[in-house]
């Protein structure tokens, strides 16, 4: 079984040199880990140091969040394309703080995600409830959700969110076999404020194969102990 673990650096950290160094020791930390993906999605202008520093670990390369387009009048996007060179074997859709800060909707997260599988990408498609997934996989092949992973994310449990806790795993695992029917056979990721005294009881009960992780992959020895966590529970 697939363990996955993904760090969304969101819009962090400062400067080029702090993710060189970040990366640096989130690699160090992990440089003994196997049986287990970790996927580390820096802010877009990092991603070449980001790939440098990555360069002969086991650490993988994602984007959190990509243009439909393959190239064209679209000022300010990021195409797959470019993407795949800079060597992003993953790409985040469809994030909460997407939704609701730049208005992205179920309908572009789902160009977006024939985009992506066209692309030869992996699509992360976060998601809060049912009705989401069904609009953001719509159109595409049943034969095609094995190469999906979908995230479930509760806004209100995001670290950053007011008042933010993490969701009861039993509640995760009621939503994920929700999730299940309609996307298996995807694999299945929980995000919202997991750190590495949390991630076990997702594991365990919540029905997940890895996590989306947000503030805790910016700390290196929180985020390689998670890591651990997931796979030594
Ligand atoms: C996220 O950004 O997707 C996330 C899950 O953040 P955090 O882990 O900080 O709650």
């Amino acid at each position: 079984m697939e363990r996955l673990i993904i760090a969304n650096w969101k819009m962090n950290p400062k400067n080029l040199k702090a993710a060189f160094v970040l990366a640096g020791s989130v690699k160090r930390y992990l440089k003994d880990v196997r049986g287990v993906r970790v996927v580390i999605c820096p802010p877009f202008p990092y991603l070449a140091v980001v790939a440098r520093q990555l360069k002969h670990s086991s650490l993988e390369l994602g984007a959190q969040d990509a243009s439909w387009e393959p190239s064209g009048p679209h000022t300010g996007q990021i195409s797959l394309p470019m993407l795949k060179a800079l060597g992003c074997g993953f790409v985040i859709l469809g994030h909460s703080e997407l939704r609701a800060q730049s208005g992205e909707t179920d309908a572009m997260v789902n160009r977006k995600v024939h985009a992506t599988l066209k692309a030869g990408l992996v699509p992360i498609v976060c998601v809060e409830n049912a009705v989401q997934l069904i609009k953001d996989l719509r159109g595409v092949p049943r034969s095609s959700y094995a190469k999906i992973r979908v995230v479930y994310e509760p806004s209100w449990a995001i670290s950053t969110a007011k008042g933010a806790k993490p969701a009861d795993p039993k509640e995760v695992r009621r939503m994920v076999q929700k999730l299940d029917t309609i996307a298996s056979p995807a694999v299945f990721l929980y995000g919202g404020s997991v750190s590495s005294k949390n991630a076990g009881a997702f594991l365990k009960k919540g029905m997940v194969q890895g996590f989306l992780v947000g503030q805790a992959s910016l700390r290196p020895r929180e985020f390689a102990n998670l890591v651990k966590k997931a796979i030594f529970g």
